[in-house]
């Protein structure tokens, strides 16, 4: 199991790294297709499919949701398509 420190993420690949959210699918890679939370402050952007976008990322379980070293994440979202949430959802 991952341990976290703060914002940092102690990553098998990277060592410590700032993390961030994806979603399950995202991070099986079974998502063609991702949206972009920005991030507040010092919190990383984090990146959720189409579908859990849609319900809200308020209501998805921990359990649908990984946390990942944004080194990793930016090599999980690589190959998706990206899209910016419409302006009335973001905040
Ligand atoms: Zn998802
Ligand atoms: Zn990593």
């Amino acid at each position: 199991m991952k341990k976290r420190y703060d914002n940092l993420i102690q990553c098998s690949d990277h060592k410590w790294a700032p993390f961030c959210i994806v979603c399950n699918h995202i991070f099986n890679a079974t998502a063609k297709e991702c949206f972009r939370l920005s991030g507040e402050g010092s919190r990383q952007d984090d990146w959720l499919c189409p579908d859990c976008f849609r319900k809200g990322p308020h209501n998805l379980k921990e359990t649908d949701l990984h946390a990942v070293c944004i080194h990793c994440a930016r090599k999980l979202v690589n190959e998706m398509t990206k899209y910016e949430p419409p302006d009335d959802l973001k905040a």
